[in-house]
């Protein structure tokens, strides 16, 4: 069994759903936020989840929040890395500080908690880490030049990963969500998210619990002989 879980942008949307899901089957979790502190609070007590905050554009922050998570759960033996944030619009008009807000956020911040995680992994010989990617990673975006960069980059982050440790009994596979019913698609006016769902051929969003399962079947024994793969879930909105 895998019995500790540490999720990375716990707070909110698919993150928040993780905890939930991972604390109702009886594993240990901890759980970072950044902003949304309140949240944080009204979960960890919901859940009995630990809460920390860390930023995970920073190492140190990261480095720190794994070893509060380890006092509070004991080693990490599932790493979820879910934190992200997207910045939309044409490439032309993106600022680079934008463009390294994103990368930092979503592909640097996978990296320092893979980083963080890793070694008390290979001496347990046992792992799970799971990256959230998205389907922009996987067929790119108009006006998600960032975004679907750095979603890209997470899924050859997962793939070389997976060959690196898999002799370590440790697996790493990436998931690509669609269209998720979270505050990321808050964004969109009714009419732009109307459209949008219409091209989702199951013609509906998913709510944040539906990519959590997916999560804990991978987290799962069950999930054993899987590594290096990007699994959608998305309605067939990739395909
Ligand atoms: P939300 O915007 O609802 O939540 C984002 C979470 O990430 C929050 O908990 C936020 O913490 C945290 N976060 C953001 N920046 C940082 C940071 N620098 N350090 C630490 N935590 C941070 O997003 P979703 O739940 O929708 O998305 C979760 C993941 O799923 C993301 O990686 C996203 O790219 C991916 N995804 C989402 C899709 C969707 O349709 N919603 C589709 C495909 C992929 P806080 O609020 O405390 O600041």
């Amino acid at each position: 069994m895998f019995d500790t879980v540490f999720i990375t942008g716990g707070s909110r949307g698919i993150g928040a759903a993780a905890v939930r899901e991972f604390t109702a089957q009886g594993r240990r979790v901890a759980f970072t936020y950044l902003n949304s502190e309140k949240e944080a609070e009204a979960l960890s007590r919901e859940t009995g989840a630990f809460a920390v905050r860390c930023d995970v554009r920073s190492y140190s922050s990261v480095e720190q929040a794994v070893k509060a998570a380890k006092e509070q759960i004991g080693t990490v033996e599932v790493l979820i890395n879910n934190a992200g944030i997207s910045k939309s619009g044409l490439l032309t008009d993106m600022t680079p500080a934008d463009w390294l807000l994103v990368q930092n956020t979503n592909t640097d911040g996978a990296f320092y908690a893979a980083k963080a995680v890793l070694p008390d992994m290979i001496s347990l010989r046992r792992g799970r880490i799971i990256n959230v990617s998205s389907v922009w990673g996987v067929v790119g975006a108009s006006c998600e030049a960032a975004y679907s960069a750095s979603k890209a980059a997470v899924i050859g982050l997962t793939r070389a990963m997976a060959k690196e440790y898999a002799a370590g009994g440790i697996t790493v596979n990436a998931i690509a969500p669609g269209v998720i019913n979270t505050d990321m698609n808050r964004v969109y006016a009714p009419a732009e998210m109307d459209e949008i769902i219409a091209s989702i051929p199951l013609g509906r969003m998913a709510e944040p619990q539906e990519v959590a399962q997916l999560m804990s079947f991978l987290a799962s024994e069950r999930a054993g002989y899987i590594t290096g793969q990007v699994i959608g879930i998305d309605g067939g909105f990739g395909q």
